[in-house]
């Protein structure tokens, strides 16, 4: 076993505190990560919450990794000593399904293990994430990191990016592979909200972002929004009506969600990334009036995760990060409950000692 020095919260909305854990030692296929960084997810939050009711204490969280490869199984063909490499939210799944093979295998029918607060397929171990100094990962599952991105900034594209790309990506994909002519709504400016501005822009389409928080409007339009509403602004959004040709919803906490609706043009669709804990309350007549559609979508898989990665690598695509020590940690979380980070938290892992 490995044994290795970690941050984990004993119970739900509980501290986070230093906590040692053991890594299995590398089996044939696997590869042993020393982290580097790990981003702070609003997901995290959810999970220390127990906000999904399936929580599992003592809990590591951190789910947006980036490491380099320290050790290789005898049998890895895909990952080399020396390389950077991600791990996100999926570190198995059962390979046979539909979804998995399908390369879905965020969507495997026996449910994917998570890279933390989740159980290893077959032994039934808790899995600890990425708020810790090392992590052992079938080859597999882990994703490499292009060369020219940044490896702290990359980290939150391990989960905030392909969550946000994916549904962007697939809905450019149903009109002609690019953005061109097309406006797309954001709603909230945060982790997953500021890379899906850039995504929106880097496929060709004129994103508009829509915040609650009027000391963002100047950020959206730098980061490429051509148009920004303030949604407390009455005004705004009734001008904005009947406007947007998607809409992607990376709210994290309870919302209207049919106030947006009416931003959609006719026969349109807004898709739900955030995941607020309680439940959004929708009007029939949001839906019905005018053909709309209400989607979501869930993180992506691996295939998935290394094109995003290749996409940003090419359109010189990344997080903008504040980096923190993680006995800052505590903080850290603090201020994104408040709505405080301008745009993702990093964690600088050489902070953990021991
Ligand atoms: P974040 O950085 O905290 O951003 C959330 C944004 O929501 C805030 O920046 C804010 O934007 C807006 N917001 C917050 N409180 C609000 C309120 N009361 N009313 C209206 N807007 C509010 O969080 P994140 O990491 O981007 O995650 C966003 C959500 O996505 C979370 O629910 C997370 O759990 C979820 N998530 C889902 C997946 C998936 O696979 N579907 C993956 C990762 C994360 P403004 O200040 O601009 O209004
Ligand atoms: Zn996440």
């Amino acid at each position: 076993m490995i044994e290795i020095a970690a941050y984990a919260l004993h119970e739900a909305n509980g501290p986070l505190t230093p906590f040692r854990l053991q890594r299995r030692d590398p089996g044939v296929n696997d590869i042993v990560v020393d982290i580097l960084y790990c981003g702070i997810c609003h997901s995290d939050l959810l999970s220390a919450h127990d906000g999904l009711k399936r929580s599992i204490f003592p809990m590591v969280p951190g789910h947006e990794i980036v490491g380099r490869v320290a050790r290789v199984g005898s049998g890895v063909s895909k990952h080399r000593v020396g390389e950077l490499v991600g791990i996100g939210c999926i570190i198995d799944s059962c390979r046979t399904c539909a979804p998995c093979r399908e390369h879905d295998e965020h969507y495997c029918v026996e449910r994917f293990t998570s890279s933390f607060n989740g159980r290893e397929r077959g032994t039934g171990n808790p899995t600890y994430g990425g708020y810790s100094q090392t992590y052992v990962i079938d080859e597999n599952y882990a994703v490499k990191i292009p060369a020219g991105l940044d490896p702290a900034a990359a980290a939150p594209l391990l989960c905030g990016g392909i969550t946000t790309y994916r549904p962007l990506r697939r809905f450019f994909d149903s009109r002609d592979g690019n953005g061109r002519g097309l406006r797309v709504g954001v709603i909230g400016l945060g982790g997953l909200g500021h890379l899906a501005i850039k995504f929106a822009k880097a496929f060709g389409a004129d994103p508009v972002m829509l915040t609650s928080s009027p000391n963002k409007v100047g950020d959206a339009q730098k980061l490429g929004a051509v148009d920004v509403i303030l949604t407390s602004d009455a005004a705004q959004m009734t001008k904005a009506m009947g406007s947007l040709d998607f809409i992607l919803d990376t709210v994290s906490a309870p919302h209207d969600p049919n106030a947006y609706m009416s931003l959609l043009k006719r026969g349109a669709t807004m898709c739900l990334v955030g995941m607020p804990e309680q439940p959004l309350v929708v009007q029939p007549m949001s839906l019905v009036w005018g053909d709309k559609a209400l989607s979501g979508s869930l993180i992506g898989g691996i295939q998935a995760t290394q094109d995003m990665l290749n996409f940003c690598a090419e359109h010189g695509i990344a997080a903008d990060i504040e980096m923190i020590a993680i006995q800052d940690v505590n903080d850290a979380w603090a201020r994104m409950e408040r709505n405080d980070v301008k745009y993702r938290f990093v964690i600088d892992m050489a902070t953990l000692k021991g």
